[in-house]
């Protein structure tokens, strides 16, 4: 069995049926055994001690109360997004919890409850989920990714966008509804589709650089689904657009939750069949062909690297290589 894609979580127990039950939430979010993920201004609190890989940090609802000042209310904190139901992990329901409006929460999470369980209060960060790219454990960076991309989409819904008027978050953070009663819109979190395509030809395989990429790498081509657009014409467009190169026998692979900030990635394979290079100045630095030999041999370095571990396009990359992807 192939692994899924980094951030993505097969058997996560989302438990969307308990969204609609309150007092089973507003129970789950008063018990000490439940976990929640702190999200801050889009970044992940995470343990980082030197010389040992990053890890997610939970926090329980004693550190939770104390920042947020109590939680006498807890309905409350749902219905503005504070706090958002993500699903059942080992029986205990997992939250995610916006801290963003606290200035400092670092300086609040110093707290004895915390050091109790063991975290030193120095180990403690938020840090930038892409960064870490791949370094935390697979089901950690699921968790922390889904628990993103929920508070960036409440982050950015706050009003109705067709009335105006503010919303507030029903279904445990699942769905914002329009505060104005002639209105009740209801708004539903997003998530957008991109293509991602690796364009071989025989033993080559054609990548590309934009300029505000890490020195030296090189990745496949990607780019958003448009309106009325298959998939697989937009495979082709992104493709012709960004190098002129023609496809044809466009392959679904595998897809991947991107939620820097909103996307999922959707992964495919084509043939290329015609190889002159033009590129798009305004989309790209460079695109060239490379040798499947040539890439097997080279160790990374500035003048050339492969993307990522945790992206799709670097598994896709690896599949090619490993001659996993037929053509
Ligand atoms: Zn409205």
């Amino acid at each position: 069995m192939r692994l899924p894609n980094y951030y993505a979580a097969p058997g996560f127990e989302r438990a969307g049926l308990r969204r609609r039950d309150p007092d089973w939430l507003r129970e789950q979010v008063a018990d000490s055994r439940s976990q929640f993920v702190p999200v801050w201004r889009s970044q992940n609190l995470v343990v980082d001690l030197a010389g040992a890989e990053p890890c997610a940090a939970l926090v329980t609802v004693e550190t939770v109360s104390l920042i947020l000042g109590g939680l006498d209310d807890p309905d409350a904190h749902l219905a503005h997004g504070r706090i958002v139901f993500l699903g059942v992990i080992d029986e205990r329901a997992h939250f995610a919890l916006d801290l963003s409006a606290v200035e400092a929460p670092l300086d609040m999470l110093r707290d004895p409850a915390l050091a109790a369980s063991g975290i030193p209060a120095e180990a403690l960060r938020f840090a930038d989920l892409r960064q870490l790219a791949g370094r935390l454990p697979r089901h950690e960076g699921a968790l922390l990714a889904f628990a993103r991309a929920m508070l960036f989409w409440h982050s950015r819904h706050r009003f109705c966008g067709l009335c105006g008027s503010p919303t507030l978050s029903e279904e445990a953070g699942h769905m914002r509804r329009c505060t104005d009663p002639a209105c009740k819109a209801m708004h539903f979190p997003r998530t957008d589709p991109a293509v991602i395509m690796l364009v071989a030809e025989g033993e080559r395989v054609l990548l590309g650089r934009q300029k505000s990429f890490p020195p030296g790498m090189y990745s496949t081509l990607a780019g958003f689904v448009e309106p009325g657009e298959s998939l697989e014409d937009a495979v082709a467009r992104e493709v012709r657009e960004e190098t002129a190169i023609e496809v044809d026998a466009v392959v679904y692979h595998s897809s991947q939750p991107w939620p820097f900030p909103a996307n999922i990635m959707l992964g495919f394979h084509a043939r290329a069949v015609s190889t002159e290079i033009t590129i798009d100045p305004g989309e790209l630095e460079d695109a060239r062909w490379f040798e499947r030999s040539w890439l097997l041999a080279h160790v990374d370095d500035d003048s050339f690297r492969l993307p990522r571990r945790d992206s799709i396009a670097r598994r896709l990359v690896e599949d090619w290589l490993a001659g996993r992807i037929e053509l």
